[in-house]
């Protein structure tokens, strides 16, 4: 059957050079880290370049990364440390972070004496910055945690301002920059985040590591204690194969950059253009103009064909997601599209269809038609 992987806010596929890269470290290089004979040294150096060659894609500096098991575990060190370690007392946050973000400031809540207060969300599904100035106006020791680009809607926070509002006011900034890394830009010299969150499945790397930017001079205590692996902040041999693989996937992503974001950005807009001329009426989630990969849009079909959707799609071998990945196949409507569409939109499908390099043309007329006969 022909297969069409659509879903690439969900995961990415491991580009070529980065499995060969991996399989080489796992044939040769063994040794572990911590061990200062000549195979663990050898591992440390892979290791130290890895992390090198990350800080540079990002304009940071070596030491400035932390590497951890995905993006969910640096937010959560992150948010729980800002409270344990940096003595904030609130959290800024909104109600369209991903569940990585969102659950943990519940169970943190539960745990610490922590104000949460939720920025207001606009209709487009963009920040309401006068609110977070309102908000960061009271003067508390506060933490601000508001995500790069969201990975439902591909609404795109502007990082300058925010780091800058927060520093004006002497809060914290967090980016869960998950959806973002690889993707674009980011120069962590330039703007002023103190924390960053990022995942390497999310740009073409492996599964089950991530690593966490946390500026230099802020002091933060582990969230996992053992060894002294990560100067003690993150105990736990490393997965050096895995890191050696994040590292090479993100070198990649930004070597070609520029050519593999054109190939997507004409392949939105063709997407956008093709719904255009065969499902007329149909709207586009968050902000029209959203991130080059992602496309959340609400189809004019019945309610009832809602859940039968995804369905007849993936038994056509086409992958897309209703809202976010961990709630596909679920029946809730997504938490972010809750927050942005009224009543009756939340009840029609929406489908949110993310795309790679990897994608062609081709592929999109085979959606368009599958999605005819449904
Ligand atoms: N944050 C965002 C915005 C995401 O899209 C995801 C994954 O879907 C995560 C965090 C979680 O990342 P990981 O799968 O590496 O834990």
């Amino acid at each position: 059957m022909k297969k069409v992987y659509l879903d690439n806010a969900a995961t990415t596929a491991i580009r070529p050079e980065v499995i060969s890269e991996m399989a080489m470290v796992m044939q040769q290089e063994f040794g572990n880290p911590s061990s200062t004979h000549s195979f663990g040294r050898s591992s440390k150096s892979i290791l130290e370049l890895s992390r090198k060659t990350i800080a540079k894609q990002l304009h940071a500096a070596a030491q400035e990364i932390i590497f951890t098991s995905c993006g969910t575990e640096s937010n959560n060190w992150i948010l729980r440390s800002a409270i344990r370690d940096l003595k904030v007392q609130r959290i800024i946050s909104s109600k369209i972070e991903h569940h990585a973000v969102l659950h943990t400031l519940e169970e943190l809540q539960k745990e610490f004496a922590l104000a949460v207060d939720y920025v207001k969300i606009k209709r487009d599904g963009s920040v309401d910055m006068t609110h977070l100035s309102e908000l960061l106006s009271q003067n508390k020791p506060t933490l601000v945690s508001l995500m790069h680009v969201n990975n439902e809607t591909g609404n795109v926070l502007d990082l300058d301002k925010t780091a800058r509002i927060c520093k004006q006011y002497g809060a914290y900034f967090h980016t869960d920059a998950v959806q973002s890394v690889g993707k674009t830009e980011i120069d962590l010299q330039q703007i002023p985040i103190d924390f960053l969150s990022a995942s390497a499945h999310k740009f073409h790397g492996p599964k089950g590591v991530g690593f966490a930017f946390v500026r230099k001079g802020i002091v933060l205590q582990p969230m996992i204690f053992g060894g002294e692996q990560e100067k003690g902040l993150r105990a736990g041999t490393e997965a050096i194969h895995n890191i050696a693989g994040m590292a090479k996937a993100l070198k990649l992503s930004y070597q070609h950059l520029e050519t593999e974001r054109n190939i997507i950005t004409e392949l939105k807009s063709y997407l956008i253009e093709q719904i255009g001329i065969h499902f007329p009426g149909y709207k586009i989630n968050g902000c029209g103009e959203g991130f080059y990969n992602i496309a959340n849009i609400l189809l004019p079909f019945d309610e009832q064909k809602t859940i039968m959707i995804l369905f007849n799609l993936d038994m056509k071998g086409i992958a897309v997601s209703r809202g976010s990945a961990c709630q596909s196949g679920s029946v809730k409507p997504s938490h972010v599209l809750a927050e942005i569409l009224d009543e009756s939109d939340i009840r029609k499908p929406s489908l949110r269809i993310s795309l790679s390099h990897y994608n062609t043309k081709d592929e999109i007329d085979y959606l368009i038609e599958s999605l005819k006969t449904v």
